[in-house]
């Protein structure tokens, strides 16, 4: 055999490929049933470096292993940091299989089933956001969703061809001051600069300030500054807290502007009987990004941009590639037409291998458990005197603190709690900054955490603050 040859060996392929299954088999059983002692065997980065920089494989089997063993347990029950979801195994096997296959990409020839699926998963999903006759795309990460929403609004309701000829005009979304990182990003990417921006302050439960939008307008508009649309948080990412879209959706018609909601994180609470009236009013909004490596057990990145009118789906990027494709017409089956990207990763099997097989019901479930378990642990937290909640939670996020005796400085003690846990491994908890205090973050992603693991993690922060007096 030449070295080619061995490469592509399908017999080798299966070998490793079972024993592959065997060990992740066997370490999803470990992290689920809570047998694995820590989530993270956190290693400072520098030391890290080393290792990997010194090490030398024997076999494919050990190097498998050790990049396992190096990284955050997803499925362990006390993953609860950062909201990255611990895929659906089934989700995951589809996103391998789409790996080794590699057929996805700009036009349909070159990807015929996952072009195929991205429209029945979008034309199955989208009805729930109440776009009844909308269409969409899949792409890479709520980032890039965003940034292609944003772009197709400036293409729409800014004046002129701005993607034709540019423009010296100043032009804006206002946003909340939650809103995530990436919207501001967007912006400036656009070449909006500093006043590409107008960051509406919210209210003492974190949500915009809806009675506020006319003036900050206003003012905008009085500089010479031209308003192009509004972005709602559903929910912003410190705290998991929903905007009220209906009223952001209202204040969007009376002005003709543009309205993205960003649902990265809870655009599923739609699948939820219990939950979707945090969504209410999401069926005004012109485009909408939901990341399914969220909140739908999907492996990252896979995420839906929504439009309510499929035309605009269309106008984002206006462009001609004549070697692709050689007409400007509305080719729903080209997706290379409507996304950033041009050879494309087959994301849509990753959402559609769980529809067919579970239902979509299955996301409202893990938006029940998830959700449902947040009211839980901001129970406990009211309930214990060692602890205080930043904010009743909407969602599955809940910012917490432990309190510090005698005036001593909390903000100092729930960092040093924080750090604590991530070098002790046995518990994966964030901190976020809320109007100038260091708070500590939960996401509950994992359906598989229950009040018992929650109830413990608050006797374990108490006895890490106990060992530090
Ligand atoms: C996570 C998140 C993003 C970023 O999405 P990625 O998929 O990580 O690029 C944007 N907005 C909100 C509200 C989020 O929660």
């Amino acid at each position: 055999m030449t070295d080619i040859d061995k490469v592509f060996d399908p017999e080798e392929f299966r070998r490793l490929g079972h024993n592959l299954i065997d060990m992740l088999a066997d370490n999803l059983a470990y992290n689920t049933s809570s047998a694995r002692p820590k989530v993270i065997d956190f290693v400072d980065p520098d030391q890290n470096l080393t290792d990997w920089q010194n090490y030398e494989s024997t076999n494919p089997e050990d190097y498998f292993r050790k990049v396992m063993e190096n990284s955050m347990q997803l499925h362990h029950p006390a993953y609860i940091g950062h909201q990255v979801s611990p895929p659906a195994p089934l989700s995951a096997l589809a996103a391998m299989e789409g790996m080794l296959i590699n057929s996805g990409g700009a036009i349909y020839e070159m990807s015929a089933a996952s072009s195929t699926i991205e429209r029945v998963v979008i034309d199955s999903l989208k009805p729930y956001f109440g776009f009844h006759d909308g269409d969409g795309i899949i792409t890479s990460g709520g980032t890039l969703a965003n940034l292609t929403a944003m772009i197709c609004a400036r293409n729409v309701k800014a004046p002129g061809e701005v993607w034709k000829n540019g423009s010296e005009a100043r032009f804006a979304f206002m946003v909340s001051e939650e809103a995530h990182y990436c919207i501001d990003r967007a912006v400036r990417v656009m070449g909006w600069g500093d006043t590409g921006i107008i960051k509406v302050p919210v209210d003492n439960s974190f949500r915009i300030r809806t009675h506020l939008l006319e003036t900050y307008y206003q003012e905008a508009t009085q500089k010479g500054i031209h308003v192009l649309g509004i972005v709602g948080s559903a929910p912003t990412t410190s705290t998991g807290i929903y905007d009220d879209l209906t009223a952001l959706g209202k204040f969007s018609r009376d002005y003709d502007l543009w309205y993205h909601i960003d649902a990265a994180h809870g655009g599923p609470a739609v699948f939820s009987d219990t939950y979707r009236h945090l969504m209410s009013g999401c069926e005004l909004a012109d485009s909408i990004t939901v990341d399914a490596h969220k909140m739908m057990m999907v492996p990252s990145l896979t995420t839906m941009l929504f439009f309510r009118n499929s035309h605009d789906s269309y106008r984002t990027f206006a462009q001609q590639a004549d070697y692709l494709w050689n007409s400007s017409v509305e080719e729903w089956y080209n997706y290379g037409k409507r996304t950033m990207e041009c050879t494309k990763i087959m994301l849509s099997i990753r959402i559609h291998a769980l529809m067919l097989h579970y239902g979509v019901k299955i996301f409202g479930s893990n938006i029940d458990r998830c959700y449902g378990l947040a009211q839980s642990f901001a129970d406990m937290i009211d309930r214990n005197e060692n602890f205080e909640l930043a904010v009743r939670p909407h969602s599955n996020i809940v910012c917490f603190r432990i309190k510090a005796d005698n005036g001593a400085l909390t903000d100092h003690l729930n960092k040093e709690v924080r750090k604590a846990a991530l070098h002790d491994g046995r518990f994966y908890i964030v901190q976020t900054s809320l109007k100038g205090s260091t708070w500590l973050r939960v996401s509950i992603m994992n359906p598989l955490t229950t009040e018992t693991h929650l109830a413990f993690l608050l006797r374990y922060l108490t006895d890490l603050k106990h060992s530090m007096s």
